[in-house]
């Protein structure tokens, strides 16, 4: 592996930390009225930015995993809410479709998504399935000219303004726990209501509970029919935790960017506070455990570049990553003193934002028991 980003990896990090200066202003207003603004991700279609790890002869921008774990970072950097409506949109709402879905899914979806004109989610969580998928209970029942679903998702993130979801459903219960396959969903559905959550982690990214009831979903709207698409479903996981621990990284880095930027303006007793040892030795270790993640996020994005990532190796990128996150977040409130707990300060929004990812995609716990399972162990 090479030491450095190549100089188109340089210059995707430089398109993003512009367009990141360009929506700066916005991150206030959405974090306080709790609402992305669509013209955001019209914005991003345009730079090609939501198609970054997608070939370019089906409409993405034709780079690697790399390159999409430093726009990631880049707009965690910025905000965690905008980074994961990003997220739940460009990779978990349409890497399925792009990856097991027709020709024709792809032209009337995955297309439109990556430029930025139709909005996507994923909703595989239920309130008695988030950790454990095959207790999901959602149902698709065959009827004519296609499936018709019933069953509820929670958590599940732009549901309020997505033009479609990526829905995952039982097809076929008597078969075996696997059998979940995944539907696009066109909203607004007759037959499915969402409830938009009000959140302390995250606030710029929309989050809903969906109830539906007798939702109907057209045969070519399908991936996967009775058997299922459980594979594609975990294998999407699976990369995406390289891609969260990216986002994690981005969050890590603007803790610190801020605790140290604190640290050499805030004088206590005539010294400031980084010369006091108790705090150059937080800074110093904050910027290890950084670096740390960020060699263990960029060798998980290589991974998936050379197609030999596993699952075990993607649950240690993000448990460590997301940890980090977490663990430097809280020390640079710390470092803040009193200042860390307001509002004009960032430091206090990232942790509440860098703790939402040792939950979302897999808490710490089940990545320490997909670890366990390659060691061996039974959890
Ligand atoms: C802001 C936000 C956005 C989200 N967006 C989406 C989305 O877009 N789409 C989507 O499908 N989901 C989404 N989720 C759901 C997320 O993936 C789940 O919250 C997560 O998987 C945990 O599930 P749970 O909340 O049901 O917790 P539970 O499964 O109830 O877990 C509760 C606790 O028990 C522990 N635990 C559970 N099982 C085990 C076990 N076997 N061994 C050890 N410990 C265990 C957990 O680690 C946790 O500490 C989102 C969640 C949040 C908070």
């Amino acid at each position: 592996m090479d030491f450095s980003f190549s100089e188109q990896q340089v210059a995707v990090r430089d398109t993003v930390r512009r367009l990141c200066r360009e929506h700066q202003h916005l991150v206030g207003p959405a974090e306080e009225n709790e609402s992305l603004p669509r013209e955001v991700f019209a914005r991003w279609g345009e730079l090609g930015l939501l198609g970054v790890r997608y070939p370019e002869s089906d409409g993405g921008s034709g780079l690697d995993k790399v390159s999409d774990c430093i726009v990631r970072e880049e707009l965690s950097y910025m905000s965690q809410g905008f980074a994961s409506s990003w997220s739940a949109h460009s990779h978990l709402g349409i890497w399925p479709i792009w990856k097991a879905g027709t020709d024709e899914q792809r032209r009337r979806f995955f297309r439109p998504a990556v430029q930025g004109r139709k909005i996507a989610g994923f909703a595989l969580s239920e309130p008695d399935g988030g950790s454990n998928i095959r207790a999901l209970k959602t149902r698709a029942q065959r009827c004519d000219g296609g499936w018709k679903l019933n069953g509820s998702k929670l958590y599940i993130t732009n549901a309020p303004i997505a033009d479609f979801l990526l829905l995952a459903a039982r097809t076929a219960p008597e078969l075996r726990g696997e059998a979940i396959s995944l539907f696009i969903v066109e909203l607004p559905a007759r037959g499915l209501v969402v409830d938009k959550l009000r959140k302390e982690g995250i606030r710029a990214s929309e989050t809903g509970l969906l109830h539906i009831e007798d939702v109907f979903v057209p045969d070519d709207c399908v991936l996967g029919e009775r058997l299922g698409t459980y594979p594609v479903i975990l294998e999407s996981l699976s990369e995406n935790r390289v891609g969260v621990a990216a986002n994690a990284l981005g969050m890590a880095r603007a803790a610190f960017d801020a605790a140290s930027a604190y640290a050499q303006t805030r004088l206590v007793a005539g010294r400031r506070i980084g010369d006091y040892q108790a705090i150059g030795h937080k800074l110093a270790e904050m910027s290890a455990q950084i670096e740390a993640a960020r060699w263990l996020v960029y060798y998980g994005a290589w991974r998936v570049d050379q197609n030999t990532l596993d699952a075990a190796t993607a649950a240690r990128v993000k448990l460590v990553a997301s940890e980090t996150a977490v663990a430097v977040s809280e020390q640079a409130i710390r470092i803040h003193g009193g200042a860390g707990i307001m509002r004009e300060y960032p430091v206090g929004r990232i942790h509440r934002d860098a703790l939402v990812y040792v939950i979302g995609e897999g808490t710490s716990e089940i990545q320490k028991n997909i670890i366990m399972r390659e060691l061996g162990f039974k959890p």
